[in-house]
């Protein structure tokens, strides 16, 4: 059934992109679509203030991450009217990889291009890889250097733009990473997350996931396992469980009134609104919250 899908998409998807391929020329700017809310936000800062372009997120801004994503007739109406697109990778929009390789004349900026990725842990997020490497700051630093060269390539009447937004953004960059790291320096411990983007933002400063609970949303994990989770947080002493905004977290308060853990939440930044400076914004709220959990 899902391969079906994914043909008829492909189909749509390359009939929609052969009738609706002019319709960007025709209003002469130059137009950018990203797949979600982290790629939006990087890209916003990249672009701020380029002439003559416009930027478009695909996914609605209360989607989350795209794991469950279904492809809608709009999606195909706004990948028809980009110039580029730009994605994040490493799986993270596998739910229409036949779709773009059927518009052949669609250009795709992957921009997790030469990111190692760690393995993903399973779950609901499935695929083999841990694809949320925004959460890194380093991993973000070379996402906007991928946008930065890809838009130079594609739309060089901004190149200057796209420079310096992007020798700026890694300043700040480089500014916060040295926030969290003189703000976690000496700071360990353990603790369980609902979501495996964590990894990235927690393992860069030390600090161990010992336990991802993969639920979907609204589904509880089965008793048995549930069981197995409380015992682990108890042996391993683990105090601190983060959940995330976008997930219910009514399984994170069983496991915190049974073993005393606290309950924090880190913003992935996959939904919300975001702006030019939201990635610094909501990566600096995390790191406040990192800190009150962990201390
Ligand atoms: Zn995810």
């Amino acid at each position: 059934m899902k391969k079906l899908l994914s043909i008829i998409l492909a189909a749509l998807c390359a009939a929609v992109l052969a009738s609706c391929g002019e319709s960007t020329e025709e209003s002469g700017g130059y137009s950018i679509l990203t797949s979600f809310n982290p790629i939006y936000a990087l890209t916003l800062r990249i672009t701020d203030g380029a002439e003559n372009v416009s930027v478009q997120n695909m996914a609605a801004p209360s989607t989350g991450c795209l794991h469950d994503y279904q492809l809608t007739t709009s999606d195909m109406m706004k990948l028809s009217e980009a110039d580029i697109f730009i994605i994040n990778g490493g799986g993270m929009e596998s739910f229409m990889e036949k779709a773009m390789a059927a518009s052949s004349g669609l250009n795709v900026l992957n921009s997790s291009d030469g990111i190692e990725m760690l393995p993903s842990s399973g779950g609901h997020d499935g695929g083999e890889y841990n694809s949320h490497v925004w959460l890194s700051i380093d991993n973000a630093k070379k996402q906007a250097e991928n946008i930065r060269d890809g838009l130079t390539e594609a739309n060089p009447e901004n190149s200057a733009v796209y420079e310096q937004n992007t020798a700026d953004f890694l300043n700040e960059l480089t500014q916060l990473d040295n926030e969290y790291r003189s703000a976690l320096g000496g700071v360990s411990g353990k603790v369980i997350s609902f979501h495996e983007g964590i990894i990235y933002l927690l393992g860069d400063y030390g600090i161990e996931v010992e336990e991802i609970i993969e639920t979907e949303p609204g589904v509880s994990p089965d008793p048995a396992t549930l069981a197995n989770i409380i015992e682990d947080v108890k042996t391993s002493g683990i105090q601190v469980i983060f959940t995330e905004p976008q997930y219910p977290d009514s399984t994170a308060q069983v496991i915190s009134r049974e073993t005393g853990a606290e309950i924090y939440t880190l913003d992935p930044l996959v939904t919300g609104d975001m702006s030019r400076d939201s990635y610094v914004t909501i990566m600096r709220e995390n790191l406040d919250v990192i800190l009150s959990a962990l201390k």
